[in-house]
């Protein structure tokens, strides 16, 4: 107790270690003094703790705080190499933009632009104007606007209804991860949950019963994304549901998810449900993520019938939730992409990503392997892997792809730590003691960066 006491007495005042002599090159202000009580207080905390036996030296403090002060001044959020292989990682930033979208957000960002400006006819005019037309030829849907993302879609298109019984089956109501639960955020949006069926199996005549004239608002359709149940289970088809809804003059409401806009079959990725198929079979009001199977920027999408889009655009909440400039120009950008399908592809990162077959995956782990082992600091061996789209897209489908394990005589878990750690964090995972990068989500522009990061390890 006495020592400790002795200890605090002899730490040095806020004022004396601001003008530290290794302190000068920072500009005194705010940030520096904030940063220096920070680490005074955290050394008397731990004197009082009995931590500390000596003190440290003023160098040393003030060293202490400058490597705090550069470490703010560096960017928190930065560029990673994503050697997952789940492409729409929520955690990694979802889908990387298309070339066409970088620009256009540059230009967004950088200059005044007519983002609710009619430039033919000189007067104010609406930001969704930028992509309705785009979206109503890419889905077939009436009508078209955009949100801030696909939670806060689902919520303005409950919210539209106005209060009244909204009917789910028992099987849909499920948390989609970020505390997206379905029942809460229909609560939220000021609606009645009627439940119907059983968790496994919903008939039609679940909902016919439910509904009942004048208090049912709608019935709600929700893709499971991230959740998958099989073996006795049945729900009735989109149509039979558009057809009830149709019957008693009630929207079918859909939450689609991911959405995807063109059919992937062709290359190999099945069931996957097509925007405009949910449009075709009579849903009224189709919602989906900007930044999922869409493949740009974080946004929400609300497709369907003029009279419901025209009321949510009038809704208080569609303020609250707009989308901002820069996403919308990426937005318009991505889905101008889609009207040119044999190039689509191609364009868009994200469905390149997804698309790449195995055999082509395999070639590009050899080349990584053949830089790596040119580095000579491991053993490295190309493997069979399955990525996940992620995002909630494809729980079902793991896709077949290619990856490299990497042994460089340390744990697998210092070895990923060595190369999360670098100036450019590489995240891989672990997989049977072995650090593991799927190449599907790497670029071969960042092979001979994983190289030298390797060559780097210390054994
Ligand atoms: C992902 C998802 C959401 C949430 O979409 P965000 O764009 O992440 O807000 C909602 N519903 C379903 C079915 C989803 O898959």
């Amino acid at each position: 107790m006495h020592k400790s006491s002795s200890l605090l007495r002899q730490i040095p005042k806020v004022d004396e270690l601001i003008s530290h002599a290794s302190l000068a090159g920072f500009a005194s202000g705010a940030a520096l003094t904030k940063t220096v009580r920070g680490v005074l207080d955290e050394l008397r905390h731990d004197i009082r703790a009995g931590f500390v036996d000596a003190l440290p030296c003023r160098d040393a403090l003030a060293k202490t705080v400058a490597n705090r002060v550069i470490g703010l001044q560096k960017p928190n959020l930065q560029r990673v190499i994503n050697g997952t292989g789940i492409i729409l990682h929520t955690n990694l930033g979802r889908a990387p933009l298309a070339e066409e979208a970088l620009n256009a957000v540059y230009d967004a960002a950088r200059d005044f632009s007519n983002l609710e400006y009619c430039i033919k006819k000189g007067e104010r005019s609406s930001r969704h104007a930028h992509v309705e037309d785009l979206l109503t030829e890419l889905t077939g849907a009436d009508a078209a606007m955009v949100v801030n993302n696909n939670a806060a879609a689902v919520l303005l298109a409950l919210s539209a209804i106005g209060q009244k019984d909204v009917i789910v089956s028992r099987g849909e109501l499920v948390e989609i991860g970020g505390s997206f639960r379905v029942p809460d955020v229909l609560t939220q949006s000021g609606s009645r949950l009627v439940e119907v069926g059983t968790t496994n199996k919903t008939h039609a005549s679940d909902y016919e019963r439910a509904i009942e004239s004048g208090s049912t608002g709608a019935l709600l359709r929700v893709h499971t994304s991230n959740f998958i149940m099989s073996g006795f289970v049945a729900k009735p088809s989109l149509r039979e549901l558009g057809d009830i809804a149709k019957k008693n003059s009630i929207p079918l409401i859909e939450d689609l998810g991911s959405g995807c806009i063109v059919n992937l079959a062709n290359y190999g990725i099945y069931n996957q449900p097509v925007v405009s198929d949910s449009v075709k079979s009579g849903v009224d009001i189709v919602t989906f993520s900007g930044d999922k199977l869409l493949g740009g920027p974080q946004a929400g999408i609300i497709a369907g019938q003029a009279t419901w889009i025209a009321k949510m655009k009038a809704h208080p909440l569609a303020r609250a939730m707009r989308i901002d400039k820069l996403c919308l120009a990426a937005l318009e950008a991505t889905l101008r992409l889609y009207l040119t399908p044999e190039t689509v592809v191609e364009k868009i990162p994200m469905l390149r990503m997804l698309c790449e077959p195995q055999d082509s995956l395999f070639n590009k782990a050899q080349i990584l392997k053949q830089q790596l082992d040119a580095s000579e600091s491991g053993e490295i061996t190309v493997i069979t892997e399955s990525s996940l789209a992620g995002g909630g897209a494809m729980p079902e489908e793991n896709i077949a792809s290619a990856a490299i394990a990497i042994n460089a005589g340390i744990s697998a878990q210092a070895l990923e730590r060595h190369f999360r750690m670098g100036p450019v964090p590489i995240i891989g995972r672990i997989s049977r003691d072995r650090f593991i990068l799927d190449v599907r989500t790497i670029g071969v522009e960042d092979f001979p960066y994983i190289a030298a990061r390797l060559h780097e390890v210390k054994v």
